[in-house]
């Protein structure tokens, strides 16, 4: 059955035309939905009765349910949660000093194939819906509302390439993003690609406010290839020409990621041929310490090696920050509570 949380205002609106309704009965059911959160259709107390039964007919409200829960000392929590279909995704929830951020998940499993990344262990099954994007949020705001919290912030971050599922993933940040529910502001909301290029040539087209991170791991094509096999199709030079024109059209700061690697992408020559890529442009690059994944080799660049590597970068021109660590303790690696649970059904 197909999630309400599919549908946005204009989709609400049609589908109560079809009904016979006027538009501003769309406008009550969004809020029903998003302002007021209701568990079920028949509170819908202002509704006519015979809509509520047709909503009852055709859709769900939640489209998933928690499967299991990790939470950390520091308090991020890694929620697993199951969709109608038994397929599984991760959402991470972290406390910052700026208020809390969401990690969702925009695919079943991962097809990119990043070499240390544990989402690629398991190959995409499907797409997400933006319905069940916005479930991963509507479930954690639900659990935030008992005590008074918010999802203030979004990172389309978790499994699967946000720009491999680029119509669902716009629509899923507009529903969030819309005055009328949850209104978390375009500002904060950050959508994460590892550079397909053609489709951060639309989203520049479409002059969104979402930010823009890059995963980019590598500062040269030969290393980036070995790391991040997307850069065959769109190597640097076409991936850098698309987010300068990008950046210079939309006037938006642009973050680079970039995971430390002991001994892989960590060294005084790498950060010099980094920043010589990045100098000049509107951007700074996320220095991300690297989430250990047992299934492969890579190791964490320690903490002083990853202050060395901010100073040199500084040193030639270019802004750096050092992410801190979250989540330590629990399986917080994009993917690995998912691929641990798939393991365990298969042993089962
Ligand atoms: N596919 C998108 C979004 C999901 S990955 C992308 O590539 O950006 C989100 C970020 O986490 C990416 O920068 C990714 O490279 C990084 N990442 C993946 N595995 C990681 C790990 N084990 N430790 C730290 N960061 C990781």
């Amino acid at each position: 059955m197909q999630t309400i949380y599919d549908l946005d205002l204009k989709d609400m609106e049609a589908w109560m035309a079809e009904h016979g309704q006027k538009p501003y009965r769309a406008r009550q059911l969004f809020s029903w939905v998003y302002r007021r959160r209701a568990e079920s259709f028949s509170v819908m107390s202002d509704l006519p009765k015979n809509i509520i039964e047709a909503l009852e007919n055709e859709f769900c409200l939640m489209p998933l349910h928690e499967a299991e829960r990790q939470t950390a000392r520091d308090g991020t929590v890694k929620y697993l949660f199951e969709m109608n279909d038994g397929a599984s995704v991760e959402a991470v929830l972290m406390h910052f000093h700026f208020g809390d951020s969401l990690c969702v998940s925009s695919q079943i499993g991962c097809n990119m194939g990043c070499t240390f990344c544990a989402s690629g262990l398991l190959k995409k099954q499907r797409d997400l819906t933006a319905g069940e994007m916005v479930g991963e949020v509507m479930y954690v705001q639900k659990m935030l509302d008992e005590t008074g919290g918010r999802v203030d912030n979004i990172v389309i971050m978790g499994t699967g390439e946000p720009f491999d599922n680029y119509d669902n993933v716009m629509k899923f940040c507009s529903i969030v993003n819309s005055d009328h529910g949850l209104a978390i502001g375009a500002r904060h909301i950050t959508i994460s690609t590892c550079g397909i290029v053609p489709k951060i040539d639309a989203f520049a087209a479409g002059h969104y406010q979402y930010n823009l991170a890059i995963s980019l791991h590598a500062p040269n094509d030969e290393l980036r290839r070995k790391l991040m096999p997307v850069d065959h199709a769109y190597p640097l030079d076409t991936l850098m020409a698309s987010l300068r024109r990008y950046s210079e059209d939309n006037h938006r700061r642009i973050t680079f990621e970039y995971i430390l690697l002991s001994d892989v992408n960590d060294t005084d020559a790498h950060a010099v041929q980094l920043a010589d890529l990045i100098r000049g442009m509107n951007a700074y690059i996320n220095l991300i310490p690297y989430n250990q994944v047992d299934e492969n080799g890579y190791r964490t660049a320690g903490e002083k090696k990853a202050l060395h590597f901010y100073d040199v970068l500084m040193k030639h021109g270019v802004k750096a920050t050092l992410r801190s660590r979250h989540g330590d303790d629990i399986d917080a690696a994009c993917g690995q509570l998912r691929a641990k649970h798939e393991k365990a059904k298969n042993n089962a």
